[in-house]
Parts: structure tokens; sequence; C-alpha cells
């Protein structure tokens, strides 16, 4: 139990590579895809000694393709995806009076610490599923469709700076249902960033000497704004980019809300959103986490859109991410994070002409029908109080 609400991996990690270099050894008729979370590329240099705060998505995306992987595409896409999706309920709740605070709800042990010990939240927390998940189900829906394959023949592996994002595959309500009725699950492995080096290194491949490569498409495509999910308030800045340019119709002036970036654990801002105040936190790091928590429920604060992320940095400073003793490593990791996006030449996730595309030919629109199915989920009151004992 302990391991389901430990960020950092402290407790155990699951040994998920050993299974995934057998499917890799395997080389059966399956087609195998591999999705990469927005901090994996910041930290895996690290682990073939590169100076921490090096980005290599390049070598990163060439070295999954040479372990075997058909597909490589990228997780920073279904960010943008899940900023549209979680963008337009805040949109709607802003427009339909609440239920405020809304809590974003991509990072699973926040999830964990929610229903088992604040279930009195379960209803302000967006129902979007996580980056994770929404581009599983999208890679075994919407890709699976346009290559012409059973989703059952898809295997879908997740490179993720996280453990917790193990057990939140395990989550019944994260399968989904086909056109037909069979009931599947999206993401089949979740491996960390430390595990993708180990079979890198397995396989004798030259990290540092492998030439850039690009994700797939059409799901490799992404802005700047997703590349900063990866550390803390990169949600929330990702999120009012878009809600304040749809909401008022007009280009932000200025995308950097710095009020919103740093590494305080938890922080607040107030955004003028054409005269409508936008009450927003932040927080990171279990402690403080708890800490907001216990004063929104005691009325000592009130927010409107709070973003909450377990590990101490966000998903930069994960349990699965490699082990440093760089003091300031969560600075720099944090600091290759913002160049990726002061470098995209897309910085809003609403403008990613992949997402636009996936809406127009399978989605239909932000919040729709098919998307609630595909795209968002629920969760359930976990706690002590409300557990069943049977003997
Ligand atoms: Fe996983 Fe990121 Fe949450 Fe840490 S902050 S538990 S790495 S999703």
């Amino acid at each position: 139990q302990c391991a389901n609400l430990c960020p950092v991996g402290a407790i155990y990690e699951t040994p998920d590579w050993r299974k995934v270099l057998k499917i890799l050894d395997k080389k059966d008729k399956k087609i195998l895809v591999a999705q990469t979370a927005p901090s994996v590329r910041v930290a895996i240099g690290e682990e073939f000694g590169m100076e921490p705060g090096s980005v290599s998505t390049g070598k990163m995306v060439a070295a999954i393709r040479r372990l075997g992987f058909d597909y490589v595409f990228d997780t920073n896409f279904a960010a943008d995806l899940t900023i549209v999706e979680e963008g337009t309920e805040l949109i709607g709740r802003i427009n339909d009076g609440g239920p405020f605070p809304m809590f974003t709800s991509c990072c699973p042990a926040w999830i964990n610490l929610l229903e088992k010990e604040y279930p009195e939240f379960i209803n302000n927390v967006s129902s979007a599923k996580s980056p994770q998940q929404m581009m599983s189900s999208v890679v075994k829906t919407y890709f699976a469709k346009k290559i012409g394959v059973d989703p059952e023949d898809i295997i879908m592996v997740s490179i993720m700076p996280c453990t917790a994002k193990k057990d939140e595959i395990t989550r019944p309500q994260q399968k989904i249902k086909l056109e037909d009725g069979r009931e599947i699950k999206t993401t089949d492995y979740v491996i960390t960033t430390r595990e993708l080096a180990k079979l890198i290194k397995m396989k004798q491949i030259n990290f540092i000497g492998l030439e850039d490569e690009d994700f797939d498409n059409p799901l490799g495509t992404s802005t700047g704004a997703a590349a900063i999910f990866g550390v803390t308030g990169g949600v929330m800045e990702a999120a009012l980019r878009t809600a304040y340019e749809i909401i008022t119709n007009k280009k932000l002036p200025k995308l950097e809300f710095n009020a919103v970036r740093g590494l305080d654990g938890i922080r607040e801002a107030e955004i003028d959103i054409e005269g409508k105040k936008l009450k927003v936190a932040i927080a990171h790091g279990t402690a403080n986490v708890k800490k907001l928590l216990d004063d929104i429920r005691d009325g000592a604060r009130y927010y409107d859109f709070i973003e909450i992320m377990a590990c101490p940095g966000g998903c930069i400073g994960g349990g699965g991410q490699p082990k440093s003793l760089d003091p300031d490593i969560l600075k720099k990791r944090a600091s290759a994070i913002y160049s990726i996006d002061e470098l995209s030449t897309l910085r809003r996730s609403h403008e990613n002409p992949d997402i636009q595309k996936l809406y127009e030919e399978f989605l239909e629109k932000p919040n729709s029908h098919i998307a609630h199915e595909l795209l968002h989920t629920y969760y359930t009151d976990r706690s002590v109080k409300n557990k069943v004992v049977t003997e």
C-alpha cells in the first residue's frame, strides 16, 4: 500500500525491464510501440556520463529504435491533448461556477493520496487521464485504425520518470472499450528512465555516439507547453496559456507565467483573465501537498485551480530518474525543460496541428462523448473509513 503512495520509489520498483527485454528478444508479430515522458529526455543522458541538464531527445529516440521498437511516440503529444481536454474542463467550470478548486490529475501518486486520505476532494479533480494514459488510448484506437492492425496486436511500453505510473496502468477504470465491445488495457508496461538506461547498456548501444533521430508521427509532434509538464508549475502554465487564449480570444502578450515557476514547495498567484481573477496554486512534494490540502479543508486558503505533483520538483525529480548527488540537480533539469520550451516553434497546446487533426479525424471536439470515453476517468474513495473489514 505504501508503495502506491511512494512517489520517489524508495520502497520498491517493479523490475518491468525484464518483461520488456523478453518481448524485445521474442520478435513475434506484435507491434512494439514506445512513448517517452517529458522529463526522461533531460535526465537519461546522466546515466551515460552527460552533464546534468543536457537535453538528449534525439539520442533517446534513436536508442529506443535500436532496442527494437517499431514506433517511438512522444508523451508530450499527449500532454498537449491533456491540456486541451483539461483546459476545456476548466473553462466549463468557470462558466458553470465550479466546482472549485479544480485540481490537476496527471500525477498518479497524487491520485492515490486523494483516494486514500483526501476523498472529500474527489469531485474537484479533473477527470482528464494522465498524458501516459491518453497516449496509449489514442495509440490503441486512432493509430491502430490508421495502420490497420488489431489493438491487441500492439504492445505499448511507456518510459516514465515514475514508479507510481506502474500502478496507474493497473487501475480498472483506465481500461477502454473498443467498438466491438472488448475491454482492453491501454499501457502494457511501464519502465523508468533508469530501467531504459539499463536496457540500453545491456544491449551495448553506444548512447553518446548515436545520431539524433525524430519521433514517429502522427503522435510525435508537440509544443513547448507540453515540454514544461516535466517540472513543477508546468502543467499550470501550459493550461493557463490555453485557457487564457480560448476565453479571451486574444494572443497572450507574454507566454511565460513567471509567478508559477520556481522550486518553492507551495506557490500561489492571481491571474487576470479579462477582469476575471483566477487564484491558482502549485504544490510539489508530499509534505507540501498535504499542508496545502489541510489548509483548504480548514478554510484557511481558497483557490480556483491547483496543480499537484507528488515528487519534489515535479517529474524531473521522479523516483525512476537517475540517482544524483548533485545538490542542484533539480534546477539543472528544470532549466533544460524550460530551454526546450523556449526553442520550440509551437508553444501553445491548442496550436499543435496534429492535435487539431486528431479532433477533426477522430475525437470530434474537446470533451466530446468519444473524448470522454477514451481520455477521461473517475476516482473512488479508498480511505480507511470507507473500507469494509472482512474476516
Ligand atoms: Fe510520477 Fe511525476 Fe507524480 Fe512523481 S510527480 S509521482 S514522477 S507523475
